[in-house]
């Protein structure tokens, strides 16, 4: 996407702009209040809160969510990635080290091994692990004590956990796409911390073209910030918002290249559809994992394209859009 990856961001940009408390994180109100009351509610206990799952696409909150618990709940966070937990021994030496009421964040919890998984179960439930000592003759298991923690789970893909992992979170949580409105003021509010001079119809704009994503927001935003301080005079206007977009090909409906290439394809050599996302995939020489899980739902939930049995189908939407 000519040299800016909206879709990836560095960490410590990141971690300017996510929110610290529950005050600060913008829309999914619904879950907002539920938090609260878990997190009221083991306090008043002086519990850890229960294991929760969260799940939707990447760039909504998860992560986000997750130190915030922490932080409202005075505890610490220790970070894994599923992927990366391989030694039974990592696990141990995590869970051993965690406090009474920490929490335990698991992010891409579906990438975790079977093994790794089913060395959680007990701690999950009971609170203890059986680790083995020695080897050979001598190998003999013992039984260790581990404090009251929280796990929190992060999944893009919750229909690949197994269901025995998935039955040991009592609190799943899907998170959605933002509306407009959430996402403009997630806009507002970065530019803000940013200091950059932006106005609402400019956040708007930004936050039009974000598909649904804080994630996406935000990198447009920074995208825009220096575009803006080398063109317009540090200010971020509609029109300098416009402009800057156009530069890095993103539409006002927050498609990209790679989205055009996919309608236009369709269109062009397969008469609008449906075609199989293989079929996709291969003429475009793009992963088919990619296909579907960060370009399929926005242009599905756009109503540029249609899911049926046979395949995908381009709409009447997308011929208009793109001026077919
Ligand atoms: P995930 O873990 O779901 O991939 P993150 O929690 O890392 O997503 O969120 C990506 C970025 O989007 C965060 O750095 C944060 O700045 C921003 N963000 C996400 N949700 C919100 C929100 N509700 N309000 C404000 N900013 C948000």
């Amino acid at each position: 996407m000519s040299g800016t990856n909206l879709k990836d961001s560095d960490q410590g940009f990141e971690l300017k702009l996510r929110p610290k408390s529950l005050s600060e994180f913008i829309g999914h109100d619904d879950v907002v209040r539920r938090l609260k009351v878990i997190i009221e509610a083991a306090k008043g206990r002086n519990e850890a809160v229960g294991h929760i799952l969260f799940h939707g696409p990447p760039g909504l909150g998860k992560t986000t969510l997750a130190s915030i618990l922490a932080h409202e709940m005075g505890a610490s966070l220790v970070t894994a990635s599923g992927p990366a937990l391989e030694k039974a021994g990592d696990l141990a030496g995590i869970l051993t080290n965690l406090g009474e009421n920490d929490l335990f964040f698991i992010d891409e919890i579906h990438r975790m091994s079977r093994t790794m998984e089913e060395y959680l179960y007990p701690a999950m439930e009971d609170f203890h692990l059986d680790l083995m000592i020695d080897s050979g003759a001598n190998a003999r298991s013992v039984q260790v004590t581990l404090n009251h923690f929280s796990l929190i789970g992060a999944t893009t893909k919750v229909g690949n956990l197994t269901s025995p992992l998935r039955s040991r979170f009592p609190i799943v949580i899907r998170l959605e796409y933002y509306d407009l409105h959430n996402l403009t003021e997630i806009v507002f509010r970065s530019a803000k911390i940013l200091g950059c001079e932006t106005s609402r119809e400019a956040a708007e704009a930004i936050a039009k073209r974000a598909r649904g994503t804080p994630r996406i927001a935000n990198n447009i935003l920074r995208w825009v910030r220096d575009y803006a301080q080398l063109h317009n005079g540090n200010q971020i206007d509609v029109s300098c918002v416009r402009e800057a977009c156009t530069m890095i090909k993103v539409d006002e409906k927050g498609l990209d290249e790679m989205d055009k290439k996919i309608l236009e394809m369709i269109i062009e050599l397969h008469d609008g559809g449906p075609v199989g996302l293989k079929t996709i995939a291969q003429t475009l020489g793009e992963d088919e994992t990619t296909l579907a899980e960060v370009y399929e739902p926005y242009l599905i939930m756009q109503g540029f394209i249609k899911r049926g049995p046979r395949g995908r189908e381009v709409t009447k939407f997308a011929y208009e859009h793109l001026g077919y």
